[in-house]
């Protein structure tokens, strides 16, 4: 009797799998994190879909610095939190910080308050006044121990440089462990997971600087990658015929002053892309080149301001749709 039970319960299994719904593209579009979202996935139910909603939203309200009901909020107006999330996101960025020679700096929040950016009351700050706000700023005010994050001398940190390749990374996790394939854009960070169903490739728009509605050109990809642009054409303002953008250069606390309007970063992991590509815009493309000669783990598409477009050497064959230069090791 028991054997006969045992039989029909795996005849009732093998029939509930052979009627699993098919795969098709489901698709989402939200706002978090300050930024339109499009989150296309290949499952056979929304479950998965309303499940990375909820993880963005969540990540949204902890990691806003302008909400004042965020986890970060809090640590910005106390100068400390035991927050494991939070120390973790701090350590990482450190960690690029370090090997970017300081260009991504997630200590500059009072710097990028001072022009603006955070509130869109824009405003051109004098030296006297940043010479001041050197004294809150930078990552050897901030400790880490543990869960515990401590800011000294009023530090006020801003995650927007990673928090969006975070998210994706998140996301990929999820989708990976359900065994569903996708593309997800988070506003300038794209991420792929896995193979579409119909094993072509991926293929990623990065967008023209002079005219964002375009596409200057195409990446094909294979698998999941993170593909995250920085440019001075996402969010700025002008004053005095003078384009202000939102990166800062930690050195001056000023935006960045470049001959290039953006790099795309790709590589495997959505926060190292992030960070890079935030990183990778203040250095300029000189020392840019030089940091993926020597570190390697990335790949990076540079488009400057006469238009015209670089590669390394890695992503040349993945090109179409413009003439690269192509940037050898
Ligand atoms: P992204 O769009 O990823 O390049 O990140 C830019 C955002 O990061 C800005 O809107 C600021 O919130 C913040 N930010 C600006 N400059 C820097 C910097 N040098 N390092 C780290 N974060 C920065
Ligand atoms: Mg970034």
């Amino acid at each position: 009797m028991k054997r006969a039970a045992a039989l029909l319960l795996a005849l009732l299994l093998l029939a509930s799998a052979g009627c699993a719904a098919p795969k098709t593209l489901r698709q989402q579009t939200i706002f978090a994190m300050n930024t339109v979202m499009d989150l296309r996935i290949y499952a056979s139910d929304d479950s998965l879909l309303q499940e990375m909603t909820r993880l963005l939203s969540e990540l949204d309200h902890e990691l806003s610095a302008t909400d004042a009901g965020s986890a970060l909020y809090a640590l910005n107006q106390t100068g400390q939190a035991e927050n494991a999330d939070l120390a973790q996101i701090v350590s990482r960025a450190s960690a690029i910080s370090d090997e970017t020679g300081g260009a991504l700096d997630i200590s500059l929040y009072n710097a990028s308050l001072a022009w603006g950016f955070p509130t869109g009351e824009h405003r051109v700050p004098d030296e006297a006044e940043l010479a001041a706000l050197r004294r809150t700023i930078g990552l050897d005010k901030v400790a880490v121990s543990g869960d515990v994050v401590t800011l000294s001398d009023g530090v006020k940190l801003d995650f927007g440089a990673v928090a969006k390749g975070l998210a994706a990374d998140l996301c990929r996790e999820k989708m990976e462990n359900a065994g569903v394939s996708g593309i997800l854009s988070l506003g300038a960070s794209i991420q792929t997971v896995g193979t579409k169903p119909d094993g072509s490739d991926w293929s990623i728009g990065v967008q023209d600087p002079e005219d964002p509605s375009n596409i200057k050109l195409t990446l094909r990809l294979k698998g999941s990658k993170a593909v995250v642009t920085s440019g001075d054409y996402q969010r700025f303002f002008e004053q005095d015929g003078v384009r202000y953008c939102h990166i800062l250069d930690p050195e001056t606390l000023a935006p960045v002053q470049s001959d290039y309007r953006s790099v795309t970063i790709v590589a495997d992991s959505g926060f190292l892309a992030d960070g890079l590509s935030t990183a990778l815009y203040v250095m300029g493309f000189e020392a840019g080149v030089s940091l993926w000669r020597t570190s390697g783990g990335f790949e990076a598409v540079w488009i400057a301001d006469d238009g015209s477009v670089s590669v390394t050497e890695g992503l040349a064959p993945l090109v179409s749709g413009a003439e690269a230069e192509v940037i050898q090791r």
